[in-house]
């Protein structure tokens, strides 16, 4: 493998700071570029001589500034797009943790894909599965993709339990240790959605195609099914240096620190389907995604909103879907023909949030 110049966005995030360990144990793997949202990042850059670093605003400035061979976004939310469109549109490779920007700006992400030519490598766990499951499979063969989900910490509550639970326990997830927005994310299913949308977008595939199933155990991360009655799955302990590792290294797959399976002990690989009934925003996320156009922005959008105010407790466990459906109902969801349309209908829903926030 050739030395690879990496722009790392989000360094000071639970993605990032695991990058940096793949990176060091990797000596191909150098960082050109260093991006967080707030934190200061002068000590990281000294520590390691890092030259092209910026601190909040458009982080697409740094990128041209470093000119990276690959690009990890490890930012997290809406805040991700214009980085990930700058990748998919240079042809630079795109390693990507960052799902909103894809899930918000689908269309407008897989046309500059297209024209760009480059690589586009998951590094959610559950999509670096699929893509290694479907690696070098003909399309055709191909029936459907089965996302795997934790249930989060929340799994057995009833809905009656859900209506008082508090934001530490929200935050205690059973199988993932992760930043505070998908950790929320993971509790109410809405990552999930995401990963629905995510999915939709970097496999071309249509929402009848893709499924979800929960496993607690998170040993399973990804399923596919083959028209013959086939399924491949992607197993491995839940550690994100795995798929983290397996997109800065690709197509080499590097060696990592990370423990393997262990079979001496006995392991769990139950399955059992999500309920839509106490965790709505999973079909809420699945709606958003066949509506197409700007409907997917919107709940993400108004998603990021609701999570912020939980977390805040500003709003409850359960608001956070309502507010999500609420934002759905009332947005025209039409498609954005750029990123100026993109970013209009972002603020729209979160602004219609926002009000049911103020409300709640
Ligand atoms: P985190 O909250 O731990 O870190 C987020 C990073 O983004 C921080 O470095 C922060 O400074 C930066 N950031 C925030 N707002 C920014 C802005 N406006 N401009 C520039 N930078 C900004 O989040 P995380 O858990 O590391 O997740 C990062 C992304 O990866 C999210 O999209 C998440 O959904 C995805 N992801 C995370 C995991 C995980 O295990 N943590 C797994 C799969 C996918
Ligand atoms: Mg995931």
């Amino acid at each position: 493998m050739r030395e690879r110049r990496i722009a790392l966005l989000g360094v000071t995030g639970s993605i990032g700071r695991q990058a940096l360990e793949v990176i060091d144990a990797t000596p191909e793997l150098t960082v050109c570029a260093l991006a967080s949202g707030s934190q200061p990042l002068d000590k990281l850059a000294a520590e390691r001589g890092v030259e092209h670093v910026q601190v909040g605003g458009d982080l697409t400035d740094v990128l041209e500034a470093s000119q990276p061979d690959v690009v990890l976004n490890a930012v997290v939310g809406f805040a991700g797009v214009r980085t990930t469109l700058w990748a998919l549109e240079h042809g630079v490779a795109l390693a990507l943790a960052n799902k909103e920007s894809l899930v918000a700006a689908g269309e407008l992400a897989v046309s500059a894909w297209k024209r760009g030519g480059g690589l586009l490598l998951p590094v959610d766990s559950e999509h670096s599965g699929v893509f290694q499951c479907l690696e070098g499979r003909a399309r055709e063969t191909i029936e459907a993709v089965v996302l795997t989900a934790s249930g989060g910490p929340f799994r057995n509550h009833s809905r009656d339990d859900l209506e008082s639970v508090s934001v530490a326990e929200a935050l205690d997830h059973p199988t993932w240790s992760m930043g505070p927005k998908i950790t929320i994310d993971s509790a109410t299913l809405a990552n999930k959605g995401l990963e629905l949308i995510e999915a939709h977008f970097l496999f071309d595939l249509g929402y009848d195609r893709l499924d979800v199933v929960v496993h607690p155990s998170s040993i399973v991360h990804a399923l596919v099914r083959f028209r013959d009655g086939a399924m491949l799955a992607h197993l491995g302990q839940p550690d994100m240096r795995i798929p983290i590792s397996f997109a800065l290294t690709y197509p080499e797959r590097r060696a990592t620190p990370v423990s393997t399976l262990d079979f001496s002990e006995a392991l769990e690989l139950a399955f059992e389907p999500a309920d839509p009934e106490r965790f709505p925003l999973l079909a809420l996320a699945r709606e958003a995604g066949e509506r197409g156009g700007t409907y997917p922005c919107a709940f993400n959008a108004a998603n990021e909103v609701a999570v912020a105010a939980f977390l805040e407790e500003r709003i409850r466990f359960v608001d956070i879907a309502a507010l999500v459906a609420d934002a759905l109902d009332r947005v025209d969801g039409a498609p954005a023909a750029d990123l100026s349309e993109l970013v209009g209908a972002d603020e729209e829903a979160r602004r219609l949030a926002a009000g049911r926030v103020a409300t709640t």
